[in-house]
């Protein structure tokens, strides 16, 4: 990630050493924080229950002298008996279009899971970090979609689940913090890209790349039409690593602002794969939203957050 000026801008990888649990460690961000935090000469506590989470993650580690491994569903507590900890993160959930398979589980981690990573942080004096989502803004009516708007969700839709889930988990965070003092942050990250997702997670990138792949259509959901913007994991893990040393409690959106229709992204990977690739359309999920861009005006003032890796060959 570039920055404005040449003066670093406070990280993880300046910190002292850091104790840091993070639930939903076998999953696609979650690994990914592991990685970056044991490199930086940190001790990491994984959590996850691989409801979507994979083994292959956790045995990247595994060897790791600071690397420890704890298989649990963190929505019926947190078995961590160690040492004093400096970060509780809270990344479990099964995640999108996966966590309609599984929608009581998503609401209970985003619920129960994210209390027990609360009293967790709280019993340890220690920062609580909570992944949350651009979801909590629904079928948006603002656009590109700001920290200060609340949203359009429909509170029982196939979505519902995780959407409401994170709203409450956003709220619940805010109260422990308000009432009971936890040094908490809130992320609400948009659609994001990389190395060690499922191929078979049914995420638009996956889905084109792998129909790409193997020479078969790109399923193309509704007209196309359809807007996202889609972040490059590490310009993610940069955000987090970043905002965990701002004294900010609020929500902060992290994205890469670069917007695609689904018909437009179909171009960009029939660059990439340098050949003609054809599609197929198919019905539109529902709920689906329109359109989705983050405003990171606030995460660029107030962490020099600025995305570098772009989607395309461009
Ligand atoms: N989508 C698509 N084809 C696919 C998978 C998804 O056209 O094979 C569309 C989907 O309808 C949505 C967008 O791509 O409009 C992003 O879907 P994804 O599940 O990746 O994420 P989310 O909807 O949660 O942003």
């Amino acid at each position: 990630m570039t920055t404005p000026d040449s003066q670093p801008v406070p990280s993880t990888a300046t910190s002292d050493p850091l104790r840091i649990l993070i639930t939903g460690s076998a999953g696609f961000v979650g690994s990914h924080l592991v990685e970056r935090f044991l490199n930086e000469g940190h001790t990491v506590i994984g959590v996850d229950n691989y409801i979507s989470g994979q083994v292959s993650n956790t045995e990247l580690f595994l060897e790791h002298p600071r690397f420890t491994f704890i298989e649990a569903d963190v929505s019926h507590g947190i078995p961590y008996e160690g040492e004093k900890l400096d970060w509780v993160m809270h990344f479990a959930s099964p995640a999108s279009p996966h966590y309609q398979q599984f929608p009581v589980e998503t609401l209970m981690v985003g619920a129960q899971g994210t209390q027990n990573g609360l009293e967790l942080a709280h019993a340890h004096g220690a920062g609580f970090f909570l992944a949350s989502t651009s979801e909590v803004y629904g079928d948006p009516h603002v656009h590109p979609q700001p920290e200060t708007y609340w949203g359009n969700v429909n509170p029982i839709g196939v979505r519902s689940c995780y959407d409401e889930a994170k709203r409450y988990a956003e709220a619940i965070t805010m109260a422990y913090h308000r009432s009971r003092g936890v040094n908490t942050r809130i992320i609400r990250i948009f659609n994001t890209y990389g190395p060690r997702m499922r191929p078979d997670d049914g995420r638009v990138i996956t889905n084109f790349v792998h129909q790409a792949l193997r020479g078969e259509p790109l399923t193309v959901y509704g007209d196309g039409s359809q807007t996202r913007s889609f972040q490059y994991i590490d310009d993610l893990v940069e955000g987090i690593s970043r905002l965990m040393m701002a004294q900010y409690h609020e929500p902060v959106n992290l994205g890469n602002p670069d917007e695609f229709t689904m018909l437009e992204l179909v171009n960009e990977i029939t660059l990439i794969a340098g050949r003609q690739v054809s599609k197929k359309f198919e019905r539109l999920p529902l709920d689906d939203p329109k359109m989705r861009n983050p405003d990171i005006i606030l995460s660029s003032n107030l962490i020099q957050f600025k995305p570098s890796t772009p989607l395309g060959l461009a």
